[in-house]
């Protein structure tokens, strides 16, 4: 329960609130973040930093490192070492104080009024609350079941590999398992989906791979969207030209039934599409419902906010992610509750770039309301992002997004002409965007985890 001490503390008393900075106040406010991604890392980090010290911030997360899915396609073709994915917390500790709870948040209760509420926590047979005035939270996304035809438990597990882990080691196995003249099989889900650019960089990546080991081999893209949703001029070259020949198929407006996992003699999986797009780099004459055979399937399943979100009430029914308003990232059903990173329904992508900035502008925006301040009215946010096109040559993204009162909505900028943009492509793949890709990563996971 919250004393009373810190209540009035924490929430402010009007005009008397507003003559007292953060430290000036009886007891430390409590924060506590759910999740320590890309997101929940950096809203914890900054809560503290840009606070002095004076929030009581707890992160929660379910393991004592952070597996990054940035760069993770390159360990699938083993060009990285998965050792590089991996970000401890000791320096959100060290350097910042922050309070780091191993265990899984099972439910988010109280919050809504003034006094904020309770975060349960399970670590196996313990469970524990803990009390905060505000929540944030940044768990990332959960992905549809893959409609299998078999017995699930029979079936071999299909894997997406797009929250790295296990199945990014595992996705590497089959990778490099696949015969000569073999066929990987991969779906891009419908927008909105983590990293836009990522399935198409895993596309290029896988091709070029196969160029170089596998002879004969090739990779069929099923795309539910009706084209390539980012960086259309690099993806849509490389696809045409350094992956043509019959390495890279791309199958646009092409949805995932089904998949299976034995009905295929001679093959280990199998696929059951719905072809309703059309294109020069797919076979003449494709459409409607056909069954593709695959030595090795990556499907991608349209992803949601994880349960936890819906638990805490911030999911509208029928929503798949959790509505904020972007000039705080509190969520606009449940008050003191803030979300952020992919979980949360924003018009900006879903990167860990992104998160990274939606958890500095929410950092910020709850330090105000400790003090009784308002948000920044005006708040800006950037995407950048590198992808590799093969292995020695990566292309970039970047755009800035800006606050429009009129709309209540983060906008893509065109900070030249002052008025609304769209995201700028490098002109074309380099040696030397593939060099800065790596520092682009350190300075971005250190600002996160560092
Ligand atoms: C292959 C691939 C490549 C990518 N490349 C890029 C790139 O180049 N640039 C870029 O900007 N973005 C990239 N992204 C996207 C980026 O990884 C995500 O957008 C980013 O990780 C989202 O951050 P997040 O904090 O919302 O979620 P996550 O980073 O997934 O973190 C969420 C965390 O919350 C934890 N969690 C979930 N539920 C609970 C709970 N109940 N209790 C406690 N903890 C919980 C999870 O275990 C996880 O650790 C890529 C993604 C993929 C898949």
């Amino acid at each position: 329960m919250i004393d009373r001490r810190r209540f009035i503390g924490a929430m402010g008393a009007g005009s008397l609130m507003a003559m007292f900075p953060l430290s000036a106040l009886a007891a430390a406010p409590r924060v506590v973040v759910v999740g320590g991604g890309m997101a929940g890392a950096t809203v914890a980090k900054y809560l503290r930093l840009w606070s002095g010290k004076t929030i009581d911030v707890t992160l929660v997360t379910p393991a004592t490192s952070y597996t990054s899915n940035i760069m993770s396609n390159l360990v699938i073709t083993g060009q990285v070492a998965y050792s590089a994915l991996n970000f401890t917390y000791a320096n959100l500790t060290k350097s910042y104080g922050v309070k780091v709870v191993t265990g899984t948040v099972s439910a988010v209760n109280g919050f809504g009024s003034n006094a904020g509420g309770t975060v349960t926590v399970v670590n196996g047979p313990t469970s524990t609350q803990l009390s905060c005035e505000r929540v944030v939270l940044a768990p990332g996304v959960q992905f549809d079941p893959v409609p299998l035809t078999e017995n699930a438990a029979l079936a071999a597990p299909v894997v997406h590999a797009w929250q790295a882990g296990q199945q990014t080691l595992d996705l590497q196995k089959l990778l490099a398992g696949m015969p000569n003249g073999g066929t990987f099989v991969m779906s891009i889900p419908a927008k909105p989906y983590r990293c836009p650019p990522g399935p198409y960089e895993r596309a290029c990546v896988v091709a070029d791979y196969l160029k170089r080991n596998k002879p004969g081999a090739k990779i069929i893209v099923l795309d539910a969207n009706p084209g390539i949703v980012a960086e259309p001029t690099n993806f849509g070259n490389a696809f045409q030209s350094y992956f043509a020949a019959g390495v890279l198929e791309y199958w646009p407006s092409t949805a995932v039934v089904s998949a299976s996992n034995t009905s295929v003699p001679g093959r280990s999986q199998s696929v059951t599409v719905n072809v309703a797009g059309s294109g020069a780099m797919m076979p003449a004459g494709v459409s409607g419902v056909r069954t593709l055979a695959g030595d090795v399937v990556n499907l991608i399943p349209p992803h949601r906010a994880p349960q936890i979100a819906s638990l805490a009430g911030v999911v509208p029914a029928g929503s798949r992610f959790a509505p904020v308003d972007v000039l705080n990232y509190e969520s606009t059903l449940v008050r003191k509750i803030h979300i952020v990173g992919d979980a949360a329904d924003t018009t900006l992508p879903k990167a860990g770039h992104v998160g990274n900035q939606e958890a500095k502008i929410c950092a910020a925006a709850i330090i105000n309301a400790f003090k009784n301040q308002a948000p920044d009215p005006a708040p800006t946010a950037n995407s950048a992002c590198y992808s590799p096109i093969d292995s020695t040559r990566a292309s970039w993204l970047t755009v800035v997004y800006q606050y429009d009162p009129a709309t209540k909505k983060m906008v893509a900028w065109d900070g030249v002409l002052n008025q609304p943009g769209a995201p700028t492509e490098a002109a074309s793949p380099s040696t030397g965007n593939f060099s800065k890709m790596s520092t682009w990563y350190k300075v971005l996971m250190s600002d996160s985890f560092a």
